[in-house]
């Protein structure tokens, strides 16, 4: 099939897109990132947007770089600018192995970091980072800015805070001195969707785990962090049988969705092992 038609605008700075996107989005004028998304839909015309704004060409959204102990990620900072290390140390490490789960190099040489989580995917890596790591987005409309908790930004299966006439334009990903980290992906195929992931980041004190965040997506509606799981590991050594306590305790405590890929049942299994793998991968990666 074919799109249906639309007026395609190109603005060159952020105040002339947060105005075409406040003139347009009334009557259904949506921002164009990468379109690695939003153009297969338009394709099916499961979206027919009147207008789109495109704001690839707007140098002020795209990069990342540290401020006050938080990696702040312009919206259109592409999924492959993570692969070599967006950042130094484990953070840019973290980002760049996470990176490499999410879809096909073509596909990471066009979506962005911020239209994945305008996207809120279930099974969207970056939006289980946000919620992980306790991020923050910053919303802006032509008249003003928000910051929302990602705790608080993805609302279901894809759906967020996001006012029609509001642009995501940076992603607050907070960063401790000495921060463990862990990461596994259940997929039926590499470049698949997750069926189920887990990261996991602590800091080690003395050999014990502290501030311990664990957090597990595409397993539910939206990403979340499962304290049950994080209070079982705090205090404690990072050994085989803890690991498995939590990956129990994980699994006991989630509603995982049933699709047309696997059942809620099935995916109870999937997060079980995810979780469990997720914090032996966090002590034995470089
Ligand atoms: C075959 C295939 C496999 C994929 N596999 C994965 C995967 O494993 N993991 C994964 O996470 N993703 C996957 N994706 C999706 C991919 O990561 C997309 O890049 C991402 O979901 C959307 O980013 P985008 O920049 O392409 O956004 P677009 O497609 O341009 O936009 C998506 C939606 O977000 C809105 N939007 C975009 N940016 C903003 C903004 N700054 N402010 C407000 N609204 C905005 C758009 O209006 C649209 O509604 C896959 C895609 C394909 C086609």
């Amino acid at each position: 099939m074919k799109p249906c038609a639309f007026i395609y605008h190109r603005p060159s700075g952020l105040p002339e897109a947060l105005a075409l996107l406040a003139a347009h989005a009334p009557t259904g004028g949506r921002v164009l990132a990468g379109g690695q998304s939003l153009v297969p839909m338009m394709a099916y015309r499961m979206a027919q947007p009147s207008h789109l704004i495109d704001i690839n060409h707007i140098a002020t959204l795209q990069g990342a770089a540290m401020q006050n102990g938080a990696l702040v990620i312009g919206t259109t900072t592409r999924h492959a600018a993570f692969k070599t290390g967006i950042c130094p140390g484990p953070l840019g490490a973290m980002l760049g192995f996470v990176s490499s789960h999410i879809a096909h190099g073509p596909i990471r040489n066009r979506g962005t970091f911020g239209g994945s989580l305008a996207n809120a995917d279930p099974a969207s890596e970056w939006c289980l980072v946000m919620v992980t790591l306790g991020g923050r987005v910053m919303l802006q409309h032509a008249s003003g800015t928000r910051m929302v908790a990602a705790g608080d930004f993805f609302t279901g299966v894809m759906a967020t805070a996001l006012a029609d006439d509001e642009m995501l334009t940076e992603a607050h990903l907070p960063w401790g001195q000495g921060d463990q980290w862990g990461f596994y992906e259940i997929s039926r195929r590499a470049g698949d969707y997750a069926l189920a992931m887990c990261l996991v980041v602590y800091r080690l004190d003395n050999g014990l785990m502290r501030d311990v965040r664990l957090g597990i997506g595409g397993a539910e509606a939206t990403p979340r962090r499962l304290a049950a799981a994080e209070a079982i590991l705090a205090g404690q050594a990072p050994t085989g049988p803890n690991f498995i306590q939590a990956a129990d305790a994980a699994a006991a405590m989630l509603k995982p969705m049933t699709d047309h890929n696997v059942t809620a049942l099935f995916r109870r299994d999937l997060v079980r092992a995810a979780v469990r793998r997720a914090l032996h991968h966090s002590l034995n990666h470089e």
